[in-house]
């Protein structure tokens, strides 16, 4: 909170400054109107107002009132005196409801502080802050001198539309400058670039040539038409400090060598002209701003769209992720035995086949070996279902230990196994299965310390195989002479075993 004293001296310099300000326009004023071609106490104190707070309020109302006594000061009769006083205070009570007024309303119903970001913050400051600032300023103001019988009832229509353009074009020339320069962010803050120079190179040069040089007639109109394209062209691609500044330049630049009577816009008489002028200057800035905030606007919105199009890729990649691992999960359940976790029987044949042709194509060893627990139904009703799934779990996963990474093993059946050994002889097969038959031997599943055993089959992939079918029939014929050797034994297929009837069931080719 800045303290009392600290505000006092704030009110005091506004006040300052309004006077200031008003009587540096006032010399550029022009008889009998008066006009003062750019009323920069309205820009100003709008500002201040907006950036600041309202209880600058007595400054405006002091600057105003002092400037206008300054400005008809006659204290040379009681009368002339009271219309004086009366000047002052109709001209503090218009502008303190100008500015105050309308920073108030700006604030609360609008965002001033985006003015250049939105279509329609910028058409409420120049709606309420330029229009209807500028209106009652005006109305207030003259209907004062009228009253103060400073001017009569038949230029009351000639002064107000005085006073109202040069009140506007002192908001639209300085008010978007300062708060452009006062709100912008550091990224801003960087040197003009190449395009900002020339755009400004351009319009320096259209200014002198239009309105300095005596290039005379045509030559001058033309470079007075460069000037607005100029102006569209910032509002369309520069910085927005550059813009308000580029707009301030221009009003600046036509208004003061138009006042003094030079330039291409040169009328019947030197009132018109400089109303005519200050007009076209309103609707140029008027059309600058809007053009670009509405480039804001657009900007924003896109920036919106590319923000909500990065989501939805994410999104999408995201869900695309979850749906891959969905996938794969379900492949994963489908191709694999629920209770043991060893490939399946749809899925060892699918594979099988794959390898038995790679061994036939590459003329390579391959064997596969069948196993078959023993007397599994009476382990299951003597311990339970329960032990006979944990020797299930248990045999599978011993034999996943065993094999090696490129060998193929699978469920193919209730208590039935197979395993398909690439680049391995039967001997080799043989090695495998003996070696599985001891280690199931030496187990000890749950309390009741469980071992259990295995009828094995081995036949060796032959040339002339078609399909793995053609293999596990053969083991599933020697796996059935293991069993009926007495089961707990390792049995490699040979063709005498094709003619003899092993007796218990019929093998089951796959
Ligand atoms: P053999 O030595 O001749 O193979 O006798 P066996 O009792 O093992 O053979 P049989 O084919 O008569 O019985 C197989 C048993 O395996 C019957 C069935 O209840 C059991 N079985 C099959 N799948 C499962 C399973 O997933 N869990 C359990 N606990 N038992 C199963
Ligand atoms: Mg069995
Ligand atoms: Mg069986």
């Amino acid at each position: 909170m800045p303290t009392f004293w600290f505000r006092i001296s704030e009110i005091a310099l506004v006040a300052g400054l309004y006077v200031l300000t008003a009587r540096l326009g006032q010399t550029l004023a022009i008889p009998p109107g008066n006009v003062t071609p750019v009323w920069m106490p309205s820009g100003l104190m709008l500002t201040w107002a907006l950036l600041r707070g309202p209880y600058i309020w007595p400054g405006v109302v002091l600057g105003a009132f002092l400037g206008n006594v300054w400005a008809y000061a006659d204290f040379s009769s009681f009368g002339s005196a009271v219309q004086v006083l009366l000047a002052g205070i109709s001209n503090g009570i218009g502008d303190v409801l100008a500015s105050v007024g309308c920073s108030i309303l700006l604030h609360r119903y609008f965002r001033p502080f985006r003015l250049f970001q939105s279509v329609s913050s910028a058409s409420a400051f120049l709606v309420v802050g330029v229009a209807c600032g500028a209106a009652v300023s005006a109305l207030i103001g003259v209907s004062g001198l009228l009253a103060a019988g400073l001017i009569d009832a038949q230029n009351y229509g000639n002064t107000f539309a005085t006073w109202f353009t040069g009140d506007a074009i002192g908001v639209v020339a300085i008010t978007p400058f300062v708060l452009a320069v006062y709100l912008s962010d550091k990224t801003e803050r960087v040197l003009p670039g190449f395009e900002t120079v020339a755009n400004f190179l351009l319009m320096l040069s259209a200014i002198y040539i239009a309105f300095w040089s005596d290039v005379g007639g045509l030559m001058q109109s033309f470079e007075l038409a460069v000037l607005p394209v100029l102006l569209m062209w910032a509002s369309l691609r520069l910085s927005r400090i550059y813009i308000s500044f580029a707009l301030l330049f221009l009003i600046g630049g036509i208004i003061v060598p138009t006042a003094l009577g030079q330039g291409p816009l040169q009328g019947i008489d030197r009132n018109t002209t400089l109303i005519n002028t200050q007009l076209l200057l309103g609707v140029i800035g008027v059309l600058v701003l809007t053009l670009h905030a509405t480039r804001e606007q657009v900007r924003q919105q896109v920036q919106h769209l590319e923000h909500v199009k990065d989501t939805l890729d994410q999104k999408v990649r995201e869900r695309t992720a979850e749906l891959e691992e969905a996938k794969r999960k379900a492949e994963e359940l489908a191709s694999t035995d629920a209770l043991t976790g060893a490939p399946n029987r749809r899925v060892f044949l699918k594979r099988g086949n794959e390898e038995l042709n790679r061994a036939i194509r590459g003329g390579e060893d391959a064997c596969v070996i069948m196993f078959d627990l023993d007397h599994f139904k009476e382990m299951n009703d003597t311990y339970g279902h329960q032990i006979g799934d944990r020797i299930l779990k248990d045999c599978a996963a011993v034999t996943m230990g065993f094999v090696r990474n490129y060998d193929l093993f699978g469920r193919i059946g209730g208590e039935e196994f197979a395993v398909f050994l690439p680049n391995t002889t039967v001997s080799g097969g043989q090695n495998v299965a003996e070696k599985l038959r001891q280690a199931f031997l030496e187990r000890s599943v749950s309390s009741h310390k469980l071992n259990y055993t295995a009828s094995f089959g081995i036949s060796p992939v032959l040339e002339k195989d078609r399909a793995l079918s053609m293999v596990l029939r053969r083991a599933d014929l020697a796996m059935y002479r293991a069993k009926a050797d007495g089961r707990n034994c390792v049995v490699v297929y040979e063709p005498s075993l094709e003619e003899k009837n092993i007796g218990e069931g019929s093998p089951t080719p796959a």
